[in-house]
């Protein structure tokens, strides 16, 4: 079973008189420790989708169950608990507390989600921010840190309760060039430390690059999902699913 089975989805919004289709009857599947990215113009639905798989908000018509679960039927509490059990999300705007060092704004989902004694929350932390290479930089706050270091301390937030799923509107929009590749391949490595799924929404090209899987988006439609295998020669490796 895909750890995200999405059937038949349709998202429209109501603007006044207006109904605007955000998302137009869309299949797809996405399986457990895949490395994932959302492709389109602004205005394509990717936000949409990304809200819609974190069950943040709910489809008008279509199902989606995620890890078995079908979130969308789930109301605002359950759908609050659902996610904080399974899911971590990553912001295009960091998102961390100015007020707070980096070693407390990753702390922070474990004191709010997770009943876990000081030692083994301090050991949870510690992990993480060895990982995403910045246990150098745990006590210093946001505004002493660089864009790409943010978003190095957003990775290890999204990861310090384990979930299964890291849900990542453009993480890399806020970052130039070399930072939003070097992101990138930091999540791919996270992936394939935890095994985490990783699923992501960008319109930069070198990022989307960085991918296993392309879902393009075009106006509310899926358009083309393509499939590229890490192993097999630039070029070589493109083939329709
Ligand atoms: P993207 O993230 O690819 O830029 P979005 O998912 O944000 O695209 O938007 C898809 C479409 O849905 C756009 O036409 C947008 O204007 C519309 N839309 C998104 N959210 C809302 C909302 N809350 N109310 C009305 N329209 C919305
Ligand atoms: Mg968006």
């Amino acid at each position: 079973m895909a750890l995200v089975e999405i059937e038949n989805i349709t998202k429209n919004y109501q603007m006044g008189e207006i109904q605007v289709q955000a998302l137009r009857n869309i299949t797809l599947s996405i399986e457990e420790a895949a490395f994932v990215s959302f492709v389109g113009p602004s205005g394509s639905g990717k936000t949409t989708m990304l809200n819609l798989i974190g069950c943040l908000d709910r489809p008008t018509e279509g199902k989606i169950a995620v890890d078995g679960k079908d979130v969308s039927t789930l109301d605002r509490k359950q759908g609050a608990i659902f996610r904080g059990s399974l899911l971590g999300y990553i912001f295009q705007a960091f998102n961390l507390f100015p007020v707070l060092t980096a070693y407390e704004n990753v702390e922070y989902p474990l004191v709010m989600v997770k009943n876990e004694s000081p030692a083994r929350r301090k050991k949870h932390v510690l992990e993480v921010l060895n990982a995403v290479g910045m246990i150098n930089q745990k006590d210093k706050r946001p505004d002493q840190l660089s864009g790409g270091q943010k978003q190095r301390i957003a990775v290890a937030r999204a990861l310090v309760t384990r979930p299964k799923l890291v849900l990542a509107d453009e993480p890399t929009a806020n970052l130039d060039r070399k930072t939003a590749v070097n992101i990138i391949r930091l999540m791919r490595e996270m992936r394939d430390e935890f095994n985490t799924t990783f699923i992501f929404s960008t319109h930069d090209p070198g990022v989307m690059e960085e991918a296993e899987v392309i879902h393009t988006l075009e106006d509310g439609r899926l358009s083309h999902s393509k499939q590229r295998l890490a192993s097999v020669p630039e070029g070589k490796n493109d083939s329709n699913i």
